[in-house]
């Protein structure tokens, strides 16, 4: 009897983390994320999946991003009845993610209802906030490192891996198999997270790819912020920075606590974070003490440094506040969000600053404004152009080509096979060749919808 290896998203994409895995007429998902970017990929998540979602017997997650969790509202309402499996902080995490994504869903929804573009009528959302809460009671978590039973007979066991808060690889044994899926793996040099764990042997590998055929320059989050927050508060201006609620707007802060620690900008720079997802994601932070790199001191520190605004009316107080000053917001491409509202208040005066802290999709605002254009539309408006733009290179939480390639080659034995998935194509193909030359192992990018024995 073969145990079989199912691939339902995240090949030739980073979005949509999917596998399914069946032995003996039981099955488990790793993994069940939303398809997100391009309208072709987000139609996918309309298709219906290869299984009833009442004859999976159980899901697990390797950390709470929406385009590894964000499909699980969709499982939960078509009659999923298992356990979703977690690490602590995953859960956590995924009960401020999940609401928030069903509560776009059905905005999205509404907007085309509401300019009549939707080929269905009315345009229904994929699932709806109640849907997405109504999914968390299935919830069940696991500590990193204690192996867990989804399925009687089935082992599962949770390895960090960087990445944010909760991330995990995953060890599945099953039918006298070793899976290994490395779900996101974040950096060696990760500036809040801890390095991923060495992982263990396995008979097959699933890792992914997102950057597989790239380098991350070198560089250093303090080096290049520092500087930059130092000219706006010195001219009196405001730096507006776009944040992802997950992950970077904590670097921000935490770097901005050492930046005022060291002296090297003033204590009393009032800063901002006005973001509801953020806040909530920051307070995870002194709960999980041990998955990241900060102690309990410099997590209080980091919750301390800025004043939440949570509500809409301390969020457009701000805009009150004269002198100079530092406003942390979402989304991080400037997508949406509150950040709107900020970079149309300042994007106009020379004295102010976009601070833009990663990687910015093309077809994004952020891309725009990182591009050096003259105006960026925003709620249907041309805003002019005239603060000063500052892009940091410092801001990923992915492992590049090489970290990828050391991760790998620090698995005990050769695996009989790896799947290179959750990458573009030539970030896949990439790191497929170098998995090939370097290890000589066997690897192969896999069709979406393809299945393995392994
Ligand atoms: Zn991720």
């Amino acid at each position: 009897m073969n145990v079989h290896l199912r691939f339902l998203g995240a090949v030739g994409t980073v979005t949509g983390s999917k596998y399914l895995v069946e032995f003996d007429g039981h099955s488990l998902m790793v993994d069940c994320g939303l398809f997100q970017g391009y309208k072709q990929l987000r139609l996918r998540n309309r298709d219906p999946l290869p299984i009833l979602p009442n004859r999976l017997e159980a899901v697990i997650l390797t950390h709470a991003h929406l385009d590894h969790t964000g499909y699980l509202p969709v499982l939960t309402k078509e009659g999923f009845r298992g356990k979703v499996w977690s690490t602590p902080a995953t859960r956590d995490l995924a009960q401020i993610l999940l609401p928030d994504s069903g509560h776009l869903q059905e905005e999205d929804a509404a907007f085309a209802n509401r300019h009549g573009f939707s080929k269905h009528s009315p345009a229904l959302p994929l699932y709806t906030e109640q849907d997405a809460r109504d999914s968390l009671k299935y919830f069940r978590t696991a500590h990193m490192g204690e192996p867990f039973e989804p399925i009687r007979g089935w082992r599962a066991t949770f390895i960090h891996a960087g990445h944010i808060l909760g991330a995990s690889s995953l060890l599945l044994e099953v039918g006298g198999r070793r899976i290994l899926f490395s779900g996101d793996l974040g950096r060696d040099d990760d500036f809040l997270m801890n390095p991923p764990d060495r992982p263990p042997a396995a008979d097959a590998v699933v890792v992914e790819s997102t950057y597989g055929d790239r380098e991350h320059p070198e560089e250093d989050l303090l080096a290049e912020l520092g500087p930059a927050l130092q000219r706006v508060a010195a001219r009196g201006g405001t730096a507006v920075v776009p944040v992802f609620a997950v992950g970077r707007a904590q670097a921000l802060l935490h770097a901005i606590a050492l930046l005022k620690d060291n002296g090297i900008l003033p204590q009393g720079l009032p800063v901002y974070l006005d973001s509801p997802m953020a806040i909530q994601s920051t307070g995870l932070f002194s709960r999980h003490l041990g998955e990241h790199r900060l102690d309990a001191q410099a997590c209080h520190a980091m919750e301390s440094v800025a004043r939440m605004t949570a509500s809409v009316e301390d969020s457009k107080a701000i805009a009150r506040q004269h002198g100079p000053k530092v406003v942390l917001a979402a989304s991080g491409m400037a997508t949406g969000g509150r950040v709107l509202h900020h970079l149309v208040q300042y994007l106009g005066h020379h004295r102010n600053m976009v601070v833009l802290t990663g990687y910015q999709s093309p077809g994004t605002r952020g891309a725009t404004l990182s591009s050096g254009a003259p105006h960026v539309r925003i709620h249907g408006q041309d805003i002019p152009v005239r603060a000063e733009i500052v892009q940091l290179s410092s801001a990923s939480a992915h492992a590049d080509a090489s970290q990828l390639m050391d991760w790998l080659r620090a698995i005990p034995a050769a695996p009989r096979r790896v799947f290179v998935t959750h990458g573009d194509m030539a970030a896949s193909d990439a790191l497929r060749q170098q998995i090939e030359r370097q290890l000589r192992w066997q690897a192969l990018v896999p069709e979406h919808g393809s299945t393995w024995a392994v």
